[in-house]
């Protein structure tokens, strides 16, 4: 997520104005499923522990922009208080001098104000509404991302107003979802159910694009098998959408599968006689209710293979528990599978919920209609409005590192260093590195020993000591005082056969020694050729951290290198932009593994070639930190004009 998260933020002290989505149902004064009111419970805690004041605002219900006392926030106050073990201080209003007064005097848990939709301004997105709303407070955060979709002043208008963040359960949402939407691991199958075409035409479409299969179930399939000409007796069918349906089939091909058998009742009723029929002899008189077994093994077969599953709308009326098969052997498949699955939808969620399936799946989105207008790329006004993410050189530091490769001897090494020292000495805002043979690595690290120039070895074993002739190990690099190593260059992976293995070893042991791994990652020209440069390099990256938590290191531990392995001394060029394209998919997949802020701290390097021509260009994008430069490096005046060249660029 690129969006400025509340962990940026300095909420110590402050008055926080919360969005949360509290939206649950209620009965006889009380809440039946506090679901929605848990899932806030990770930013709400996170405020109180930093010594912040929130304030919660939520909508309810339907009230018609005045008070109705059928919408009052009263039930969650109670709900919320027992959840979070604190004081909730309930408020009968949401603007005004009470807040101010409450926000003051209360020194202990949290304030609960009254439903947002008591007022008019609140789904016009008054902006004099938004003032009021706002007044009282330094900052605001938005956990609602179930509304995100809405432009109210609770959601955007606010957000104008006072420096806005996304709290921890939106920041989440967007995380899994950008996942299913920016880089699917594959294959990626999208399940898609429910009452109505007519709601899920815009993700159909996005799926059919998006993923290597899209299920069909729930009432939506008897439109297609309608278009198709089938009986659908008396089926839950949208005549208005046959023409699409038909344009859809046509466009997908093999991509979309419908059910092959279903169960057929009279009514939707517990009880009601059913039977199972193949979709070719559907009985006229009767109601498709759910998908039949055979399908549901079908459905089975594309879940077990998955890589990614996106799943949104249930399989059949799941209420009634004759038609809740389908559902529930779907939902028992994609509990199963090892794929990242993400479910959205109201109804599938209480679906997979009432099966205790809930935590099974990677992520449940708190987002129905969000969600799905999310992953189909649409703009959500509650996201939009959010400021991006501060990305300030300082978080990370550029670095300029030299890969001498197999050249040199001690006499050349010194002379260089020599020469390149007083070139660069001002150099205050990046860091440089030398990668030199083994035989000059300690003249190198000894001559640069008290200057910002880092010395390092293009390789090392994993081993510490031993029976490994012709190795040297992390403790002997640091002996002589390097403090740097490459691993996994490309020339090592086809000259000398490194396998993924070999550089998860690596890196592991270099991590744990110290030493600074530079990690190189890249495709060769027959896997860019055969569309599978992505497949090769986030496995080479997954790979590297086989031995490795990501969650569990600093991102400055480690450095990443892209080398297009095709443009190296081929005469053939990556344009600034590929390395921009490939480095940024190469932080989305960090945080998919390490998180966030370790994503944002993890240098990433461009191996392509590197000339005094392009750096600045290549510098400029915004997610390249620096070069690893070969032919370039190896005369100490060119390879000081690249560094000047980079800080040009971050100056
Ligand atoms: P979600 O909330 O997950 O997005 P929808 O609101 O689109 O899902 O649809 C859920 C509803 O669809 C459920 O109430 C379910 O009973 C109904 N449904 C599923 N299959 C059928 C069917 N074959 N006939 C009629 N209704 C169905
Ligand atoms: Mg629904």
């Amino acid at each position: 997520m690129n969006k400025r998260s509340v962990r940026d933020l300095d909420v110590r002290g402050k008055r926080v104005l919360v969005r949360v989505d509290f939206n649950v149902p209620i009965r006889d004064g009380r809440v039946v499923d506090d679901a929605r009111i848990e899932r806030a419970l990770p930013t709400i805690r996170y405020l109180l522990e930093r010594g912040a004041r929130p304030a919660l605002i939520s909508h309810l219900g339907r009230p018609k922009g005045e008070p109705d006392p059928e919408c009052t926030m009263d039930p969650v106050a109670i709900r919320l208080e027992e959840l979070l073990g604190v004081p909730v201080l309930k408020l009968d209003t949401a603007v005004g001098r009470e807040v101010e007064e409450a926000l003051a005097a209360f020194s202990e848990g949290i304030v609960l104000l009254e439903n947002s939709r008591f007022y008019p301004g609140e789904m016009k997105n008054d902006p004099e509404f938004s003032e009021q709303l706002a007044s009282p407070f330094d900052l605001y955060v938005d956990d609602a991302f179930g509304v995100a979709h809405r432009a109210h002043a609770t959601t955007v208008g606010v957000a104008k107003l006072l420096p806005a963040a996304a709290g921890l359960l939106m920041e989440e949402e967007l995380d899994y979802l950008d996942r299913i939407r920016l880089h699917p691991e594959r294959p990626f199958v999208a399940i898609l159910g429910g009452a109505k075409v007519s709601d899920k035409l815009g993700i159909m479409q996005s799926m059919l694009e998006l993923a290597d299969a899209l299920l069909i179930g729930g009432a939506m399939c008897f439109t297609f098998f309608k278009a198709k000409g089938l009986e659908t007796g008396n089926s839950l069918v949208e005549e208005d959408y046959l023409e699409e349906a038909k344009h859809l089939m046509s466009e997908a091909g093999e991509k979309l599968v419908l059910p092959v058998d279903l169960v057929a009742a009279e009514m939707m009723e517990e009880g009601a006689p059913s039977k199972l029929v193949g979709v070719e002899e559907f009985p006229p008189g009767l109601m498709g209710l759910d998908i039949g077994p055979e399908t549901v093994e079908e459905f089975k077969s594309y879940i077990s293979r998955a890589k990614t599953i996106f799943w949104n709308g249930p399989m059949g009326v799941f209420e009634v528990d004759a038609f809740a098969k389908g559902t529930e052997g779907v939902a028992r498949a994609v509990a199963e599978s090892e794929a990242l699955s993400v479910g959205g939808g109201g109804d599938l969620v209480a679906a997979v919920r009432k099966l205790g399936l809930e935590d099974e799946m990677s992520f449940i989105s708190t987002g129905g209609g969000a969600s799905l207008e999310y992953v189909e790329g649409r703009e959500l006004p509650g996201v939009a409005v959010l400021p991006d993410k501060e990305r300030s050189w300082m978080a990370r530091r550029p670095l300029m590192a030299a890969n001498w490769k197999m050249n040199k001897v001690v006499r050349e090494a010194e002379v260089y260093v020599t020469h390149l020292l007083p070139r660069i000495s001002d150099a205050e805002e990046l860091d440089v590195a030398i990668f030199a043979p083994f035989t000059c690595l300690h003249a190198v690290a000894r001559m640069t020993q008290d200057t910002p120039v880092l010395a390092g070895a293009q390789d090392f074993y994993y081993e510490d000591s031993g029976a490994y002739t012709g190795e040297v190990s992390a403790p002997m690099l640091k002996d002589i005082g390097a403090g740097a190593v490459i691993v996994g260059h490309s020339e090592r992976r086809e000259i000398f056969g490194e396998t993924d293995e070999m550089v998860a070893r690596k890196t592991a042991r270099a991590v744990s020694a110290g030493l600074l791994p530079v990690v190189c990652v890249g495709e060769k020209g027959a896997e860019r050729d055969a569309g599978r440069m992505w497949e090769r390099v986030s496995g080479q990256v997954r790979a590297a951290f086989e031995y490795l938590d990501a969650g569990g290191i600093r991102g400055g531990a480690i450095v990443f290198a892209y080398e297009p392995v095709w443009a190296i001394g081929t005469g053939e060029v990556a344009s600034p932009e590929d390395a921009q394209d490939a480095i940024g998919k190469i932080r989305g997949l960090l945080e998919e593994l390490g998180g966030g802020s370790f994503a944002e701290e993890v240098r990433i390097l461009y191996g392509g070639s590197i000339k005094v021509g392009n750096i600045g260009e290549i510098m400029a994008q915004k997610d390249v930190d620096g070069g690893l430069v070969g032919g370039a490096s190896l005369e100490a005046g060119s390879f000081a004009e690249l560094v000047n060249g980079a800080r040009a660029v971050i100056e």
